[in-house]
């Protein structure tokens, strides 16, 4: 059994980041960018109105100035107007500002009268003008090379032109659900046999880390299945097991692999739960070995499987986010592995919930954080811990 550390550098030092490829912005999303990018235009372009009013020299306003209005300035195209003294342009929001002009007054602050305005207010330079560069400068960095490319990021991006994006390659990953007790979602059990629900959930994580599910199949405790099955999953960069990893006569994974010439380099991490967690290789397919208890898969697949995608994938930052919480209960790891306790983060509270047994699914779907508790660890009511979350 060796430490969840030494397991999760072990992992990190087999997996390489794929190679790199040019996409389209539309296909970007989620994907982490491969190289830096920086401004290659300001935010704005150019100095433009920030509401639907009357472009104006900001000197000539006082309330009750009179100034006569010369022409209009739509968003779209650049009239090259330009205000004198007593003048003013009618201008609309994300229009340029004309030549001349200090601030835009709000047309709900002039009364017009034909080609006259009347101004009702005081105007500031600047008011209501958005500057040319303000919100951001030419060459500013505007996304780092392994930062995932959010929603807002690809919006900046093609606020910059960019129609194509560099980012890591996109890792494939087939997941096998091996047990002779498994039921598909929706069939008709017989009894003795369960749902199998740890597909869906790995499908579920591995779409949430920006990897693709390329194939999701079940397989029976039966070793020429098996080989059959992991044969053909091991096309794909990643393979996840669920089950069968354990020590039973039934926990055919580990002999199935060594059969098939994979070298296990990890098989039992001191990690609660999860302890028979396998990682392997076989040819250029990195296996994950994963119990069949569905929290165990849970614990496994974050704490393992997604740092290893993330890597893969070109992310710089392989953390699940942590939050501080002020825990609400004592709590104790007297086990002799790291204790990874499912709970509810509420208003700035983390309190353990439901059973924290390995097969308790229910509670483990009323949970929104982990806490993990080293061996040996203890913590007291109202103490602020770090708890991870991984929605
Ligand atoms: P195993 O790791 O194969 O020894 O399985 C441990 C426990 O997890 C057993 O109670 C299994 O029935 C259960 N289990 C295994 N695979 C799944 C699955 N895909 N979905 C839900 N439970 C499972
Ligand atoms: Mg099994």
């Amino acid at each position: 059994m060796i430490s969840e550390t030494d397991a999760r550098a072990k992992i990190l030092e087999a997996v390489r980041p794929l190679p790199p490829r040019k996409i389209s912005i539309l296909q970007a999303l989620d994907r982490f960018a491969a190289e830096d990018y920086f401004a290659r235009l300001p935010l704005p372009m150019f100095n433009n109105s920030a509401m639907d009013g009357y472009a104006v020299i900001a000197s000539d306003c006082k309330s009750g100035s009179r100034l006569r209005v010369i022409g209009e300035q739509p968003a779209g195209v650049d009239r090259k107007l330009r205000v004198s003294n007593g003048e003013t342009i009618r201008i609309f929001t994300g229009a340029p500002m004309p030549a001349g002009a200090h601030a835009v007054v709000m047309q709900e602050d002039v009364t017009r009268d034909g080609d006259v305005i009347v101004i009702n207010t005081d105007v500031d330079v600047d008011e209501f003008v958005r500057k040319r560069g303000c919100d951001l400068g030419e060459g500013q960095k505007i996304l780092g090379k392994g930062d995932r490319i959010l929603a807002t990021r690809l919006a900046l991006l093609v606020s910059q032109g960019f129609a194509d994006v560099v980012v890591g390659g996109e890792a494939r990953a087939a997941i096998i659900s091996t047990g002779d007790e498994l039921t598909k979602a929706g069939e008709k059990l017989r009894p003795g046999q369960i749902y199998d629900s740890n597909s869906i959930l790995l499908q579920s994580l591995l779409t949430r880390c920006g990897a693709v599910v390329a194939s999701a199949e079940n397989c029976s405790d039966d070793a020429d299945s098996l080989r059959k099955s992991i044969q053909s999953a091991a096309k794909n960069e990643i393979l996840i097991v669920s089950g069968g990893v354990s020590v039973g006569e039934h926990d055919l994974v580990q002999s199935t692999l060594r059969e098939l010439g994979a070298k296990i380099d990890i098989w039992r991490v001191a990690i609660k739960p999860g302890k028979p967690f396998l990682f392997g290789q076989l040819g250029r397919c990195f296996v994950f070995g994963l119990p069949g208890n569905p929290v165990s898969a849970f614990v496994t697949f974050l704490q393992f499987v997604r740092p290893a995608i993330l890597k893969m994938m070109g992310a710089s930052d392989l953390d699940l986010p942590k939050m501080p919480a002020k825990l609400t209960v004592d709590l104790t790891n007297d086990s002799d592995r790291a204790h990874y306790l499912r709970g509810k983060l509420e208003n700035g509270n983390f309190a353990p919930i439901g059973r924290q047994e390995s097969h308790a699914l229910f509670g483990l779907s009323q949970s929104n954080a982990l806490l993990r508790v080293e061996t040996g660890e203890s913590f007291k009511a109202g103490e602020t811990v770090q708890v991870q979350i991984w929605e």
